[in-house]
């Protein structure tokens, strides 16, 4: 069951790889059929080595529908994003270095980068430290995503989400983007900051950008667009 959204949580593992943001088996994915089960990544798992079968399917309380592999051992996390948030259909867990860096010495990562405002809707925070394999994982998830797409996993890594998993990897990927952009400016001087306003525009025109979503409305551009959210 389920054969073409396991293929595409195994495609979504292997570009997490391409970019940088797991090594080897690292991270996780899981998605939300539209009938309610679960896919969740099998634990410890390499991307590439993967195929439909190693894909487990559960119901949004644990219990296994179909697969025989262990499935990732931050499933009790991945399972309370579900069950508390019904507008997210994908979760992804990565490792991502440059992003998991900022959480060692801030609480925020502010979105001064467009880029950032674009994929993740805007400021995105850092959670205080929970263990791997630790439901708290996916309660501070919740607790500290509000209307973004990503978290920073404090000392661990990133959780992002998404209406879908091309969503969901949108943000982790452009997370790291603006991650060693805003890395690389602070190494060298003081940060410009963009205005709350600002953020929110950007958060506002990009629910227009791609295929079938529209003209972005003239009004929400440039410098007079900025109060028009
Ligand atoms: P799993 O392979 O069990 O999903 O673990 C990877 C991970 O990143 C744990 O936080
Ligand atoms: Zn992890």
């Amino acid at each position: 069951m389920f054969e073409k959204e396991k293929r595409e949580i195994i495609k979504g593992g292997m570009k997490l790889d391409r970019y940088g943001l797991v090594s080897l088996a690292g991270g996780n994915l899981s998605m939300r059929m539209p009938s309610g089960e679960i896919l969740v990544t099998p634990s410890g798992m390499i991307y590439e080595d993967m195929v439909e079968s190693d894909v487990v399917v559960m119901d949004v309380n644990g219990n296994i529908i179909e697969g025989d592999r262990k499935p990732s051992s931050d499933t009790e996390a991945i399972l309370y994003i579900f069950r508390e948030r019904a507008d997210i259909n994908a979760v992804i867990h990565t490792h991502q270095p440059y992003a998991t860096a900022i959480s060692l010495i801030q609480d925020e990562f502010r979105a001064d980068l467009t880029t950032l405002g674009n994929a993740c809707r805007g400021n995105v925070k850092c959670t205080p430290y929970s263990s791997a394999a630790s439901i708290e994982m996916g309660i501070d998830t919740v607790k500290y995503l509000g209307d973004q797409l990503a978290v920073i996993l404090s000392h661990h890594g990133v959780m992002t989400v998404g209406d879908s998993l091309k969503q969901a990897l949108n943000a982790a990927v452009y997370l790291e983007e603006c991650a060693k952009g805003y890395l690389a400016a602070r190494a060298c001087g003081e940060i410009r900051h963009l205005t709350d306003d600002q953020i929110r525009q950007t958060a506002e025109i990009y629910k227009y950008v791609g295929q079938g979503k529209g003209q972005i409305p003239k009004e929400l551009l440039g410098r007079e667009g900025v109060q028009a959210q």
